[in-house]
């Protein structure tokens, strides 16, 4: 880790754009510079979203395709696969229920203020209301095996070429692995290579891409203060509240999913003392804390897991880097609440088939997303799109994600040691 003073590390800055960003936004508001703020700051915050989204389809791609031909062993140890990927499915879907039930529960959305939310429905009324027409279209013509259709497409490029189509990128990057592994070693070495070259290119887009934060974040919720809040002062310290609280609302779930859910998951089905667990995986948190990626945190899970928690080898080098790829409870969870914070701020309802549609989605579009900083945003987009809330609500939430970011990733990796101990319990693998 670096040993950079906390004001040159990257979060220190992004809050500090934050920050800047919500004086600026108040200022301006008061004093009749929305324009300006308009014209020659909102750009630097479409620049960084749209670089954040331009990765989107090849990252997903690459780090999907990975996963899978890291299941190269999975002749060897076949159970163990399917056992380790039912696991992170079960622990994730109990993670969007909590995300979910938090977020129904105390309805963060409801305190942005009343104008506001009238103001962002009319701002989003047109995407919503042709997305609503598109969804009772659909529903109309198609049968209930329509999502099944959606999923494989007959075009490769033309499923690239947007990012609404991710579920088919998830679907051909699937496709792709397996058959990679069944070809011969000596015919895939190459298109292996490639893929490992494409991921790392990629992730170091996203490093440059998230060098731009700290200007990024300013000018989003400068823009959003001065746009969506019109020149009420009240209404924007009203709207920070709602956001303040929208965040209590992610990390409680995450608390309790860190708290409650995985020591319970640990009492059954492990003899791990949660005394022995817990000193060792605070360890890991922090660094995945202060990176906000999984997937460096990788090494440091993988060293503790063996070291401290006795996991064999042979388990933690399977379960916990298909873990750092695919099983992110903490990031479900926060979409699953972002995105009802966001239909609620628009005064949306989410019926009880879009809460079971985020639960699919979520689970789904947590194993595609990159264990990089703010994948979980990028994709987020995914889910708001399936339940039909307009996805320009996200700038909404832009502002408040680092510092979310860092404390689902420590969920996450939590997540990840839970299954590997639990795998290895039962494959008696683990030295207690
Ligand atoms: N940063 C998260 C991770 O690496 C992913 C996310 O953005 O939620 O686990």
């Amino acid at each position: 880790m670096t040993s950079l003073p906390w004001y040159r590390k990257p979060w220190a800055q992004i809050l500090l754009g934050l920050a800047l960003g919500v004086v600026w936004g108040v200022a301006a508001a008061g004093l009749g510079w929305s324009q300006f703020t308009n014209d020659w700051i909102a750009p630097f915050g479409t620049v960084f979203f749209n670089g954040l989204q331009l990765i989107a389809v090849p990252l997903v791609f690459a780090s999907l395709i990975l996963g899978v031909t890291s299941l190269r062993d999975m002749r060897k140890v076949s159970r163990i696969g399917g056992k380790t990927i039912a696991i992170y499915i079960a622990t994730t879907a109990i993670s969007v229920t909590i995300g979910l039930g938090y977020a129904n529960a105390l309805r963060p959305g409801d305190y942005v203020p009343e104008g506001l939310q009238r103001e962002l429905a009319e701002q989003y009324r047109e995407a919503a209301e042709s997305r609503e027409g598109q969804a009772a279209t659909m529903m109309e013509e198609r049968g209930p095996l329509a999502m099944l259709e959606d999923i494989v497409p007959a075009n490769v490029v033309g499923a690239s070429s947007s990012n609404r189509n991710m579920l088919q990128i998830v679907f051909v990057a699937l496709i792709f692995g397996v058959a990679l592994i069944r070809i011969p070693d000596n015919k895939g070495a190459p298109l292996l290579g490639f893929f490992k070259g494409l991921e790392a290119v990629v992730i170091e887009i996203v490093g440059i891409v998230m060098r731009l934060a700290p200007l990024g974040v300013f000018a989003l919720i400068a823009r959003a203060i001065t746009g969506m809040a019109g020149d009420d002062p009240q209404q924007i310290v009203q709207l920070l509240g709602a956001l303040g609280f929208y965040c209590l609302v992610v990390v409680g779930g995450l608390a309790t999913q860190m708290l409650v859910v995985y020591p319970l998951i640990l009492k059954f089905f492990s003899p791990m003392r949660l005394k022995r667990f817990f000193p060792s995986a605070a360890q890991v948190q922090l660094v995945a804390f202060s990176t906000s990626s999984s997937g460096a945190t990788l090494p440091v899970t993988m060293k503790r897991a063996q070291q401290d928690l006795g996991v064999s080898e042979e388990v933690s080098s399977f379960v916990l880097p298909l873990g750092a790829t695919v099983n992110m409870d903490g990031t479900a969870l926060y979409q699953a609440a972002a995105a009802l914070f966001i239909a609620q701020s628009l005064g949306m309802s989410i019926g009880i088939e879009g809460q079971l549609s985020i639960v699919l989605t979520a689970v789904l579009v947590s194993i595609g997303t990159a264990a990089v900083p703010g994948a979980g945003i990028i994709m987020l987009v995914i889910i708001l799109q399936a339940i039909g809330v307009p996805t320009a609500g996200v700038a909404l939430i832009l502002g408040v994600d680092r510092i979310l970011d860092m404390i689902r990733t420590a969920t996450n990796v939590t997540g990840d040691m839970t299954v590997a101990t639990v795998v290895a319990a039962s494959e008696d693998q683990l030295q207690t």
